[in-house]
């Protein structure tokens, strides 16, 4: 039997009725632009993310560039960010005229370190841009402090994060709570997938919501009259739908995750090879991957593969060392701990549909590969 690293079509089978009617109340009044599930669904995720504001974009990438370009980086400015995440996170700052400055990331967590981020600090640093990585947050309250303490703007990139909690002084604190926005991506194989491109913005800041919803539409607030260069960076109306339709699913889709990720954890628990994914005790961790550590990592890739079953290297090229980014002038050896990473990390089958007599097969396939 194979077991895919996830499974759509099982997801889509359970809620496609509700999706379906969803998708077709919106084709009925044919509102495909701005309808009214967008902003619903602003509200609604807004809510989830305990921020006053939410502003539904075209993509998670979008949702990281509108409030980069809001931040109007002058050339040689510095957003510090991690070298350890999806390309989208350095990409989006050298495409809003920024200098992306890479930090270190914690051996446990995967995730960029406060120190690390402190000693990046220059006078032309503008930003810092944290990510969630795999569905656990950073350490935001040092973050923070570091943020507020230089003047900066902190974006929490949440697009593997969406519903991520951290207990911050006996609080829980929802990912893009606290940064000065937080961003989500509803590509469809993140926890919460639209049937295309999506993405949103959430913030706490009035002013900001005020120029993040003109900059998505041409940059002005009234149709034909602009305050500013945007762009054309909407939510479909029916992607919405399709978002409003399965959002009250994921609470339920989450806790499968948990669930398959303790019961991995518990198989692999004292293995000598096989290290699983590290819980910052502090989170409440979603689980967008279940990312092992693991010596012979490709050999156990080619392994996985030949026993069909889905797996991927989450990341295998840091980027630091990305050829586009050769410009910057970081070497092999600079981060050492994001270099160990890309090297030993694979993630499993972890989505909620899988079913424990699969879940057998990933364990039985991995451990079968150490002797
Ligand atoms: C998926 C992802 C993005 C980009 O989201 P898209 O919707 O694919 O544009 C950005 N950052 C991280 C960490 C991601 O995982």
């Amino acid at each position: 039997m194979s077991v895919p690293l996830l499974d759509l079509v099982a997801q889509y089978r359970e809620i496609k009725d509700e999706v379906l009617e969803a998708i077709m109340q919106v084709i009925e009044r044919q509102a495909f632009i701005m309808g009214a599930e967008v902003p619903r669904l602003e509200t609604e995720i807004a809510r989830l993310s305990h921020a006053k504001h939410g502003i539904a974009c075209a993509s998670g990438t979008d949702a990281l560039l509108l409030p980069l370009k809001a931040l109007d980086l002058r050339p040689g400015d510095e957003v510090i960010t991690t070298p350890f995440t999806f390309f989208a996170t350095a990409g989006t700052i050298h495409n809003a005229g920024g200098k992306p400055v890479f930090a270190d990331i914690d051996p446990a967590t995967l995730n960029i370190t406060p120190g690390a981020i402190e000693a990046a600090i220059t006078p032309r640093t503008r930003a810092i841009v944290v990510v969630h990585l795999f569905g656990q947050m950073a350490a935001m309250e040092e973050i923070g402090t570091i943020a507020s303490r230089h003047g900066l703007a902190l974006i929490e990139d949440g697009a593997q994060s969406i519903g991520a909690r951290r207990k911050i002084a006996g609080a829980w604190r929802m990912s893009g709570e606290l940064g000065t926005v937080g961003t989500l991506s509803f590509f469809p194989t993140k926890n919460l997938g639209a049937w295309g491109d999506g993405g949103l913005i959430v913030t706490q800041d009035d002013g900001l919501a005020e120029r993040l919803r003109r900059l998505r539409l041409h940059g002005g607030s009234r149709q034909y009259f602009h305050e500013e260069v945007g762009t054309n960076s909407r939510l479909d109306t029916l992607q919405a739908a399709v978002l409003l339709a399965k959002l009250p699913h994921l609470q339920r889709w989450t806790e499968a995750r948990k669930r398959n990720a303790a019961r991995y954890t518990a198989a692999f628990a004292g293995h000598p090879a096989v290290c699983p994914p590290a819980t910052d005790p502090a989170n409440d961790h979603i689980f967008h991957q279940y990312t092992i550590r693991v010596p012979q990592r490709n050999e156990l890739q080619a392994h996985l593969k030949a026993k069909g079953i889905g797996h991927s290297i989450y990341y295998p090229l840091a980027l630091h060392l990305q050829p586009c980014f050769a410009y910057l002038g970081y070497q092999r050896g600079r981060f050492p701990v994001a270099e160990a990473a890309m090297d030993s990390v694979i993630s499993l089958p972890v989505y909620p549909e899988m079913t424990s007599r699969q879940q057998d097969e990933v364990i039985e396939a991995v451990l079968s590969f150490y002797p």
